[in-house]
């Protein structure tokens, strides 16, 4: 693009007429942070249904506390990269714990997801190599593939035979698979059992991003691995986000001791950045501890992402398939979609539309998604909501 306003002006107006400029809503909530998931939104008094906050620990009170005591006692800034000067006891201690939880030798901590995802395919795939990604992959996967110039095949979504053809057809050059575990925008989830097996037949590592499934799924939150019965031997590479359902900020990959290493050696994104400020790790550790001793978090969760599908399948609500907390709505164009977030609104709900280029043309959706903190009666009358609000779109 040229330096020149009318460019800019032209490109914004694209994003116009396609419906597709974002708008940013400013949240609050009415009455300090326990009052969550109840929020005003742009003035407008809502339910939250569609933040990442799974077992409702962003605004623990907890959580909060802990975070303040280790900013004053060690400060608000971590004043340096992790390989320079900014790895404190609060970090040491943090990745201690994920590798416990996680059940591999090693955990590294890294400032976000999108930043663990460049980190690790980068670390891993050389230029010219594959890469093989889930067409539905998180565009951090994505990103890697492209930043480290490797040769980046798109398999089709959740479709291991697909993946096992792309496998073939790139021979021994393939040097890693990658995928969500859970969907971010659909919910569904990978066959990771079946990836496994391909990717340790060709030879190639395989990556599972599950910032959706970590402390939701699985027996004790341990996400889809843990649901699947899968171990580090099947799945060498975990990356884990901590600003979803531990409610905190951050990230980590987890895995043998030597590909940590090599991460910790050769990762672009780990080296050359500030090190995520300690009160954060501090956060997060609480949250770890807190979601580890009230599993009825997860239980709760799961509990009303079943009794919306259920709901919202006999008031024939366009949900997507999913078995998780992240429960999707079709919509198709964003215009429809915008015109149900606008009427959810109106009702005292927000769910924020999702549009191109986050999903594919044509699906543009509303991506619902529970939380332990709602109750019955919110989930019931979101559905209702919902049903009356597709039933006009459709009609
Ligand atoms: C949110 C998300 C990320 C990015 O994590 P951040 O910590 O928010 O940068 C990566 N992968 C998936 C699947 C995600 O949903």
């Amino acid at each position: 693009m040229k330096r020149d306003a009318r460019a800019l002006e032209a490109s914004l107006g694209e994003l116009d007429r396609g419906l597709l400029r974002r708008r940013r809503a400013t949240l609050a909530t009415a009455g300090g942070a326990g009052e969550w998931p109840d929020v005003t939104v742009d003035g407008r008094r809502a339910v939250d249904f569609c933040s990442n906050d799974y077992l409702a620990l962003a605004r623990h009170p907890d959580i909060a506390a802990a975070m303040a005591a280790a900013a004053v006692r060690h400060g608000a800034g971590s004043g340096a990269s992790h390989l320079v000067s900014g790895h404190g006891v609060e970090h040491a201690r943090l990745e201690e714990e994920l590798a416990a939880f996680t059940g591999r030798a090693r955990a590294l901590l890294f400032s976000t997801g999108y930043m663990a995802n460049l980190a690790v395919v980068g670390a891993l795939a050389g230029r010219g190599e594959h890469v093989l990604l889930d067409r539905r992959c998180h565009a951090s996967l994505i990103d890697a593939a492209l930043l480290c110039r490797a040769r980046l095949k798109r398999y089709a979504h959740a479709d291991a035979a697909a993946a096992e053809r792309a496998l073939a057809a790139s021979g021994a050059t393939c040097a890693l698979v990658a995928t969500d575990g859970v969907f971010s925008m659909d919910g569904d989830c990978a066959p990771l059992a079946e990836l496994a097996h391909l990717s340790r037949a060709h030879g190639a590592w395989l990556v599972v991003d599950d910032a959706h499934g970590l402390g939701v799924l699985g027996r004790t939150g341990r996400g889809l691995l843990e649901q699947c019965d899968l171990d580090e031997e099947a799945v060498p590479l975990l990356v884990g986000t901590l600003g979803k359902a531990f409610g905190t900020f951050g990230a980590f990959v987890a895995g043998a001791a030597d590909v940590i290493e090599l991460l910790l050696q050769r990762a672009r994104p780990y080296a050359y950045t500030t090190a995520l400020p300690q009160p954060v790790a501090a956060a997060t550790r609480a949250a770890l501890r807190i979601a580890a001793r009230e599993s009825w978090r997860r239980e709760r969760v799961l509990m009303l992402a079943r009794r919306f599908a259920q709901a919202a399948a006999e008031l024939d609500v366009p949900l997507m398939a999913s078995a998780t907390a992240i429960q999707p709505v079709l919509l198709g164009s964003p215009a429809r979609a915008l015109r149900a977030q606008e009427a959810l609104l109106q009702a005292g709900f927000w769910v924020t539309a999702i549009r191109p280029p986050t999903v594919a043309a044509g699906s543009a959706r509303l991506r619902v998604t529970l939380c332990a903190a709602h109750t019955e009666d919110q989930v019931d009358t979101l559905v209702e909501t919902l049903a009356r609000i597709c039933a006009q779109e459709c009609a």
